[in-house]
C-alpha cells in the first residue's frame, strides 16, 4: 500500500516523499481515505502511530479544495486543539512540512499560553488557514478578538485524554459552542474512560473508529 492509492493531492504527495515517509501507517491507511471523504473519525492512537500526518494530510487537503474556490478573505480552515506548548510545537512543525509543496501559500498559527500574547496577536493578523492551539490561550486569543471560530470547518481534538487529564474541560465545552455546527470532527486519544468517550460521544456525528 502506498501514499499515493490514498486519493491525495500530487503536491502532498511531493512533500511526504520530500519527508521521507516510503509507506503509511496503519492509521494513516485507515483514517485518509475517511477523512477525504468529510466523515468524523474516532481514532484510538499513541504517540509514534503517525496520528499527527493521518489527520495533517486530509486536513490540508481540504484547505486546498476550500482555497482554491475562495474569494472572500482567509478563514480558519482547521483548528487543531492539543494539551501541551511541546505538542503544538510539534504539530504545527509537521503540519509546515507537509504543507510545503501546496500551490498556495498556507498559514499556519501555533499558539500556547505561558508566554506573551502580544507576538500571537501579531502573527494573527490578516488570519490564519489553520491554527494549532492548546485551549486556555485560544480563548484569550478569542477574548482579543484575534482569532474567530465562526467559519471553522474542520476541528481536530489531539490527545483529548491529556486534555481532560490536564483539566481543560470547561475551556473545550466553551471553545465548542463558538464553533459552527456542521463541521468535521477529528479526535485523537490514547485512552477512552467514561469522560474522554462522552467528550466524543457529544462532539462526533457518526464517526468511523478507528484502532477503537
Ligand atoms: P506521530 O505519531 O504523529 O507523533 O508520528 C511519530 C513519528 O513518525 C514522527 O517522527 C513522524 O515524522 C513519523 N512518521 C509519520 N508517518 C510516517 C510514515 N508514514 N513513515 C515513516 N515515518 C512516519
Amino acid at each position: 500500500m502506498s501514499f499515493s492509492s490514498l486519493g491525495l493531492a500530487p503536491s502532498l504527495l511531493n512533500a511526504i516523499t520530500e519527508i521521507g515517509y516510503q509507506e503509511p501507517t496503519a492509521i494513516q491507511r485507515e483514517a485518509i481515505p475517511v477523512i477525504l471523504r468529510g466523515g468524523d473519525v474516532l481514532g484510538a492512537a499513541q504517540t509514534g502511530s503517525g496520528k499527527t500526518a493521518a489527520f495533517a494530510l486530509p486536513l490540508l487537503q481540504s484547505l486546498l479544495q476550500a482555497s482554491q474556490d475562495r474569494r472572500s478573505p482567509r478563514q480558519l480552515h482547521g483548528l487543531v486543539l492539543v494539551p501541551t506548548r511541546e505538542l503544538a510545537a510539534q504539530v504545527g512543525e509537521a503540519i509546515r512540512k507537509l504543507a510545503a509543496h501546496l500551490p498556495q501559500p498556507v498559514k499556519t498559527a501555533i499558539v500556547f499560553g505561558g508566554v506573551s500574547i502580544n507576538p500571537q496577536m501579531l502573527a494573527l493578523r490578516g488570519g490564519a488557514d489553520i491554527v494549532v492551539a492548546t485551549p486556555g490561550r485560544l480563548l484569550d486569543l478569542i477574548d482579543h478578538n484575534a482569532i474567530k471560530l465562526s467559519q471553522t470547518s474542520v476541528l481536530v481534538l489531539d490527545e483529548a485524554d491529556r486534555l481532560l487529564d490536564l483539566g481543560f474541560s470547561e475551556e473545550l465545552n466553551r471553545i465548542l459552542e463558538l464553533l459552527p455546527a456542521r463541521r468535521q470532527n477529528l479526535f485523537f486519544s490514547a485512552t477512552f474512560p467514561p469522560a474522554v468517550q462522552r467528550l466524543a460521544d457529544g462532539m462526533l456525528h457518526q464517526p468511523t473508529r478507528i484502532g477503537v
